[in-house]
């Protein structure tokens, strides 16, 4: 055991030493006159505990403690447990002492052998167990303030630094500066997780983290709020568009894929950006308005910046109504579907129907176009879609057994229209199958609707969702073909069997020659690729007569018939059937 003793008196060093080593052989002594001394000694050696005499010219044994104390808070040694011994007796001094940091105090006319060894044992004890509470003390002040994954400050470390900057703001006023919060939320971080588990989406978002800290300059509160949401507080703007910028290129940092355990993961950042006192006047509200600009970001289509703009509050209220009442109406099941029928171009016979879904609601139900792009958003499309595939399939098998007994009886198909949001469930067609072998429906009675927006995304992901659907036998249209971009290219991309001609193209009134034309060359461009056409929107006889002029396999629209419920098909189906028996039993 080595053992620091800080005594300006030789003599007592000298008994104190004496004392010490008749009781174990094993006990080293180093001496010091004063306190600097003894802190040199400190410097160079690792000492189990300082024995220090109080009253000591200069620097008394007070001085020491504080010492250690100083060397404790910036040194992770923590220091050495430390006695004092003093010629007083005094209770109050003792107290002292100890309150300062002392481990044990001890008068010099007490001491023995005997009472020094215990006295350094239970200092050296009670030392270890202060420090272990300084340790934890310390732990659970950096894990109430860190977010363990990333280390970066988390949601209460944060508002604590968000009030702050705000407070600060507010005491320089003249200064006429900004404070910018960007709030930052990844793109469908959740499919991450759900196709490759978590520890790929862990690794991605401190991945994510690296990047994102290359675009600050380090003085910026960087916060993580939970699961894939960021905050990063922008202090002491002169102009808004440092935070455009910023935000500008936090975007192109993460346009980049990320190679993590052997698999490519891409992931985009929707950003909302609100400013104090420009927008808000305080914390509660900063942050508002910063969600509402991101939740408008993710709305204009994701990987974007949207700032917050005055209005955007009241657009946010409506759509948080509309999306309330959408997830109600999901629970409840509170949707139909209609059907409508598809038509052979040459004899104008029903030869499928394509599923369309109706909203059923006592007071204000949405049109799909209204309603399906909140439930893409919101990824009730994935519930929904699966609903609607079931139920599509089901009645298809139900329609196609009724009439077998018919003559002439053909099995009609059935489209079912798919959300892009569907494509990046890896389960989908595993789905598919499910359903087709609940019902007994042959997959090629089936085929699959797709828009361009879909197939634009060409993540791997998409492109296998799709091949693997194909690969079960099931046919995949390109919805509203003619409205995209780049249709050509898709087409050989993706395994496609069918276009449909979106309904816009239908020649008619002041454009009639000219989408005549488009549409003349889309099909033979379809022709030459061997795919099936299918001419949707068709709304006069002329319209019809011009697609047979065309050779147009399949023709939809509100001329041949609306989409119709089942029942509405149920009847059609009984009428034509007796009219069939009655020309028989003529
Ligand atoms: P879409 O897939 O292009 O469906 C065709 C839309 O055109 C339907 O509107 C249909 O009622 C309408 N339509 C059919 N014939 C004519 C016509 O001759 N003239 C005119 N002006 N319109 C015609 P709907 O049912 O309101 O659906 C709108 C869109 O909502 C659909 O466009 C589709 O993108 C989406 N949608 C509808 N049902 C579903 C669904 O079950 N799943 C998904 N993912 N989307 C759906
Ligand atoms: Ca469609
Ligand atoms: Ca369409």
């Amino acid at each position: 055991m080595n053992v620091l003793l800080v005594d300006d008196d030789l003599v007592d060093r000298k008994h104190i030493q004496r004392t010490l080593k008749r009781g174990s052989a094993d006990i080293i002594v180093v001496e010091a006159e004063n306190v600097d001394l003894g802190l040199e000694q400190l410097k160079d050696n690792k000492f189990d505990v300082v024995l220090c005499d109080f009253n000591m010219p200069r620097k008394n044994g007070m001085d020491m403690i504080n010492a250690l104390k100083v060397s404790n808070s910036s040194d992770a040694k923590l220091g050495t447990p430390i006695i004092i011994i003093s010629t007083s007796e005094d209770d109050d001094l003792a107290v002292r002492c100890l309150e300062a940091g002392a481990q044990d105090f001890l008068t010099k006319t007490d001491i023995t052998g005997f009472r020094l060894r215990r006295a350094i044992a239970s200092a050296k004890t009670r030392f270890k167990l202060e420090e272990r509470l300084v340790r934890s003390h310390k732990k659970i002040q950096i894990m109430a303030e860190q977010d363990g994954l990333t280390k970066l400050a988390n949601r209460h470390m944060f508002d604590i630094r968000l009030e702050q900057t705000l407070n600060e703001l507010k005491r320089n006023k003249e200064n006429k500066e900004r404070v910018a919060l960007i709030l930052l939320d990844l793109d469908h971080f959740k499919d991450v997780n759900d196709n490759y588990g978590h520890d790929v989406g862990d690794e991605l978002l401190q991945r994510v983290v690296n990047r994102i800290k290359g675009c600050l300059r380090g003085s910026e509160v960087f916060a993580r709020l939970g699961g894939d949401e960021f905050a990063i507080i922008l202090p002491q703007l002169e102009s808004v568009h440092i935070a455009d910028k910023v935000g500008g290129r936090i975007l192109k940092v993460l346009e980049k894929p990320f190679l993590i355990k052997g698999v490519m993961v891409s992931i985009g950042a929707s950003i909302g950006i609100a400013f104090c006192p420009d927008n808000a006047q305080n914390r509660t509200e900063i942050f508002k308005f910063a969600d509402i600009a991101m939740y408008k970001a993710k709305a204009l289509g994701r990987n974007q910046i949207a700032f917050f703009e005055d209005d955007m509050q009241k657009q946010f209220l409506a759509r948080l109504e509309a999306e309330t009442r959408l997830r109600k109406a999901v629970k409840a099941k509170s949707f139909e579907l209609h059907y409508q029928p598809v038509f052979n171009g040459d004899d104008l016979n029903e030869i499928g129907y394509e599923a369309l879904i109706r909203w059923v609601a006592d007071d204000n139900p949405m049109r799909p176009d209204e309603f399906i792009p909140i439930a893409e958003e919101t990824r009730l499309i994935n519930e929904l879609g699966q609903w609607i595939i079931d139920q599509a399939i089901h009645q298809l098998s139900l329609w196609n057994n009724t009439n077998k007994e018919s003559i002439n009886f053909k099995a009609k198909k059935m489209a079912i229209n798919l959300s892009p949001v569907q494509l990046s469930d890896i389960n989908l067609s595993s789905f598919i199958k499910g359903c087709l072998d609940k019902y007994k429906v042959p997959a090629e009675m089936i085929e699959f609707e797709l828009t361009e927006t879909a197939l634009l995304d060409v993540s791997e992901q998409t492109i296998t969702v799709i091949e693997s659907i194909s690969k079960l036998g099931c046919h995949i249209a390109l919805d509203d073909f003619g409205t995209g971009y780049s249709s050509i290219s898709h087409l050989h991309q993706f395994p496609i069997d069918t276009v449909k001609i979106d309904k816009s193209l239908m020649p008619t009134g002041k454009e009639k020659e000219k989408n005549y034309k488009l549409v003349r060359g889309l099909v033979a461009m379809a022709n030459s690729l061997e795919l099936n056409i299918v001419a949707e929107g068709v709304e006069t006889l002329e319209q019809v007569e011009m697609c047979q002029k065309l050779n147009i396999q399949c023709l939809q629209g509100f001329f041949l018939s609306r989409p119709l419920s089942v029942s509405h098909i149920d009847d059609m189906h009984r009428a034509l059937s007796k009219r069939k028996q009655i020309s028989l039993d003529r």
